[in-house]
C-alpha cells in the first residue's frame, strides 16, 4: 500500500437554507494524520461523507493523488470507514465481522483466516476471533471496527468521532493504538472529532472548522503559537484579549504600555497571548518589551500558579510557575516577547 495524497478544492455543501461546508480547500500530505476539529455543526461529519462518497458535494472537487473521485461511488473509494458506534453485524463472530469484505472480494477462506488473525493481532484482540461481537466490550467493538477498516488495506482511513462513546481511559488507549496502528501502516488518515485536547494527542495536524470554512490548518503546536485566525485563537483557548489599534506598523492598545510592531494595516485590532506564553519578572523598568503590571489575584493551579495581573486598564491571565514566590499587591514586569503574541486586525468585523 502507497500513501495517498488528498486534495479539497472549494468543496460546498448546501442543505436547504444551511451551508454545511463552504468553500472547503486543503491539501492533506500523503501519509499524514489529520484530525477535522471544530464545534458541533460546522460541517466536519458532512467532509467526512463527501471523501467517503456518501454525500456528494454541491460545489468543489476531491482529488486522491491527483485524480478526482467525485465519479466513484462509495463502495468504490479505497477508504476504511470507521464511524461513532460500531456497527458490526451482531449474528457473525468478530473473525467473520474483520473478514466479510474479504469474502466479498472472494478471497479463499484460509488465506483469509490468515489475514483477520494478523489483523486482529494488531489490534490486541488475538484470540477473540470466535467470540460473538454481543459479548465484547465497546473498546473491543471499536477495535473490530478499526480491524475491519483496515485489513481490506484501504489508501485512507476516514475516523468520525470513533471513541466518543468510550469513557476517558479507554479513548486514551484507543488513541494510543490508533497512533501505532498509523506508524506502522503510514495509511493517509483523516480523523474528526470536537475534542481540541483529542486531536493534539492523536493527530500529526489539525485543519479547524468554524460554521462551515477553514479556521486554520497546521500543526497542533501552531494552533497554540501561531494560530491563524481569531475565532480559531478563542477555539484554543486564548484567555487574553487585548483590543486596540495598528498604526504604521505598531499595534498599540490605551491605557497600557503596550506598543508592538505589525505588519497589518491600520485600523481596529486585538493582540491574543496565551496565559503560558506570558513572563512574569519581579524587576522593575520598563525594558525590551517589558511592562509593568501590579499583582491582584494567584491561585495554585497544580502544575502553576493562575496570576491575574493588571495591566493600565486590562487584565490579563498568567500561568506562572508554581513555586516562584508572587505576592498579591505587588509591581511585577510583564513580558510579551514578541513570537509569544498574535495581532488580528479586527476592522470591518
Ligand atoms: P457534529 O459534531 O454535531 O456531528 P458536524 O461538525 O459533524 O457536527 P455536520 O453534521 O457536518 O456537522 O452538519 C453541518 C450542518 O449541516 C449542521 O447545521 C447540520 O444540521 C446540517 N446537516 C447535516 N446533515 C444534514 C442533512 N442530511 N440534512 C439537513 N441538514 C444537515
Amino acid at each position: 500500500m502507497t500513501a495517498t495524497a488528498i486534495t479539497l478544492t472549494g468543496l460546498g455543501k448546501s442543505f436547504g437554507m444551511t451551508d454545511a461546508v463552504q468553500d472547503l480547500s486543503l491539501e492533506l500530505a500523503a501519509g499524514s494524520f489529520t484530525a477535522l476539529l471544530g464545534p458541533s455543526g460546522c460541517g466536519k461529519s458532512t467532509t467526512l461523507s463527501m471523501l467517503a462518497g456518501l454525500t456528494a458535494p454541491d460545489r468543489g472537487d476531491i482529488h486522491f493523488d491527483g485524480a478526482s473521485i467525485l465519479d466513484l461511488p462509495a463502495e468504490r473509494r479505497p477508504v476504511g470507514l470507521v464511524f461513532q458506534k460500531p456497527l458490526l453485524f451482531p449474528h457473525l463472530t468478530v473473525a467473520d465481522n474483520v473478514g466479510f469484505g474479504l469474502r466479498m472480494r472472494g478471497m479463499r477462506s484460509r488465506d483469509r483466516a490468515r489475514r483477520v488473525a494478523e489483523m486482529l493481532d494488531r489490534v490486541q484482540l488475538g484470540g477473540l476471533g470466535e467470540r460473538r461481537v454481543g459479548e465484547l466490550s465497546g473498546g473491543q467493538e471499536q477495535r473490530v471496527a478499526l480491524a475491519r477498516a483496515l485489513v481490506l488495506e484501504p489508501d485512507v482511513l476516514l475516523l468520525d468521532e470513533p471513541f466518543s462513546q468510550l469513557d476517558t481511559t479507554l479513548r486514551a488507549q484507543m488513541r494510543a493504538l490508533l497512533r501505532r496502528l498509523h506508524v506502522d501502516s503510514g495509511i493517509t488518515t483523516v480523523f474528526v472529532t470536537h475534542d481540541q485536547g483529542e486531536a493534539v494527542e492523536v493527530a500529526d495536524t489539525i485543519a479547524l472548522m468554524l460554521a462551515g470554512t477553514l479556521a486554520g490548518h497546521g500543526t497542533p503546536e501552531s494552533f497554540y503559537t501561531r494560530p491563524e485566525t481569531l475565532a480559531g485563537a478563542r477555539f484554543f483557548g486564548v484567555t487574553n484579549e487585548i483590543t486596540g489599534r495598528t498604526r504604521h506598523g505598531r499595534f498599540s492598545a490605551p491605557g497600557t504600555a503596550i506598543d508592538v510592531s505589525t505588519d497589518l494595516p491600520d485600523g481596529d485590532a486585538v493582540l491574543v497571548i496565551r496565559p503560558e506564553m506570558i513572563q512574569l519578572e519581579a524587576q522593575a523598568g520598563v525594558v525590551d518589551g517589558r511592562r509593568i503590571g501590579r499583582v491582584v489575584g494567584a491561585r495554585f493551579a497544580g502544575t502553576h500558579v493562575s496570576v491575574d495581573v493588571e495591566l493600565g486598564h486590562h487584565r490579563l491571565r498568567v500561568h506562572h510557575p508554581a513555586g516562584r514566590p508572587i505576592t498579591i499587591g505587588q509591581s511585577i514586569g510583564v513580558d510579551l516577547r514578541q513570537g509569544a503574541y498574535t495581532v488580528f486586525t479586527t476592522t470591518g468585523r
